[in-house]
Formats: C-alpha cells, sequence, structure tokens
C-alpha cells in the first residue's frame, strides 16, 4: 500500500502516519523526519537544509525528490509507506507520480487531516512543551514566529494538493480535530474502504 498524508504543520500527521504505518506494516517516510536527521548528522544535505528548516521555509523541490525517490528504493519500503510531510508543492506531487509510475507503481489513496488553523497554533505551543517537559530537545521551528511562516508556505504551495488528489480520486479527508484514536480510526477505515473495498 503506498499513501500521501497531506495536512497543516501542527495537525497531527505524524502521530497519525506512524500509527497507520504499524497497522497496516508500511514504512513511515517522513521528509521533515530524514532532514532533521542529516542536519544532526552533520551531512552534506543536512548542513544544506538545516537553516532553510530554522526559518520555516521549504527546502528546494529537486532537493526533497532526489530524498524520497532515492528512499522509496530501499528495501524496508517495499512493502509500501505513508509519505507524511511529502509531496508539498505541485511540483513535488507531479515528481511522485513520475517516480512512481518509472518503477510501475503508483499511490493508493492520499489521507487529509482537516484542521481548522486556529488550533493550530496552540497544537504547537503544545508540542514544543511537551518535549520540554520531557527533556527532549524542542524542535527550533517549533515557535510561533517560525510557524506563521510555516503555515504561509502550506497556505500558498500545499493546499492545491488537495484539489490535485480530488481530481484524481484518491483523496479522503478526515476531520483531524476529534481525539487521536477516532482520527486513526477514521483513516483506517477510509483506507480499508478505498484499498481493499
Ligand atoms: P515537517 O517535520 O514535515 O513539519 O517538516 C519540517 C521542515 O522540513 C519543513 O518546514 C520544511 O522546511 C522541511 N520539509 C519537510 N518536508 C518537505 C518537503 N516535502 N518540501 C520542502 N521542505 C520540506
Amino acid at each position: 500500500m503506498r499513501l500521501v498524508l497531506l495536512g497543516a504543520p501542527g495537525a497531527g500527521k505524524g502521530t497519525q502516519a506512524s500509527r497507520i504505518a504499524k497497522r497496516f506494516g508500511i514504512q513511515q517516510l517522513s521528509t521533515g523526519d530524514m532532514l532533521r536527521e542529516a542536519a544532526a548528522a552533520g551531512t552534506p544535505l543536512g548542513l544544506r537544509t538545516k537553516h532553510i528548516i530554522d526559518r520555516g521555509e521549504l527546502v528546494p523541490d529537486e532537493v526533497v525528490i532526489a530524498v524520497v525517490a532515492n528512499r522509496i528504493d530501499q528495501a524496508d519500503a517495499a512493502n509500501g509507506f505513508v509519505l507524511d510531510g511529502f509531496p508539498r508543492t505541485l511540483l513535488q506531487a507531479e515528481a511522485l507520480d513520475r517516480e512512481l509510475a518509472a518503477r510501475r507503481m503508483g499511490l493508493d489513496a492520499v489521507l487529509e487531516l482537516e484542521v481548522n488553523e486556529d488550533v493550530l497554533l496552540v497544537r504547537i505551543k503544545g508540542r514544543a512543551q511537551e518535549a520540554a517537559d520531557q527533556s527532549q530537545s524542542v524542535r527550533r521551528d517549533d515557535n510561533p514566529e517560525v510557524f506563521k511562516t510555516r503555515l504561509k508556505a502550506y497556505r500558498a504551495q500545499t493546499v492545491p494538493l488537495t484539489e490535485y488528489y480530488r481530481s484524481q480520486g484518491l483523496l479522503k479527508i478526515v476531520d483531524g480535530l476529534q481525539p487521536i484514536d477516532i482520527v486513526t480510526e477514521e483513516l483506517t477505515t477510509a483506507l480499508r474502504t478505498s484499498c481493499y473495498g
């Protein structure tokens, strides 16, 4: 099963992608995690992209497309994957279609977590506080100023993907404001009906 999970920053993509991945025995592929790991390891990719992430802007399309194209060929993704945080632009979505088609693959579904924007800032502050309380490192981009830039990028560049995937008949929208377990159940039901139904 090959899936894309869409949603604004703070909508709960990471949490839900991880649960869906476990439930369906597929790999969670988070471009944000990959880029943060690269930054922590000080690789050329990490050094090139760290300051962009810290500002809340989007990493150039060609960089992130190359990362994903390489990642989906790895053995642990052979059984399928849920992409979390990719694609984020129309160019990335088109590149993903091409990369999958070249491998004689396609997407089975695109899930979108719908969340009212007013709630997002509260969630981001909560996420930063939770990490601090547990003495975990707080993401440098989880602060109100940078969050505004991330939301702007989402509105301008990622929102058009909803129509792109709707027109392909792949889109399933779930209310992301519900309790975490209910969101997971609704995503699972949407997948069972679209992929096995
Ligand atoms: P995330 O963890 O998905 O919120 O991503 C954190 C940051 O990584 C984003 O704000 C971007 O700077 C960068 N990033 C992650 N995925 C992408 C992508 N598909 N395209 C461009 N930038 C990305």
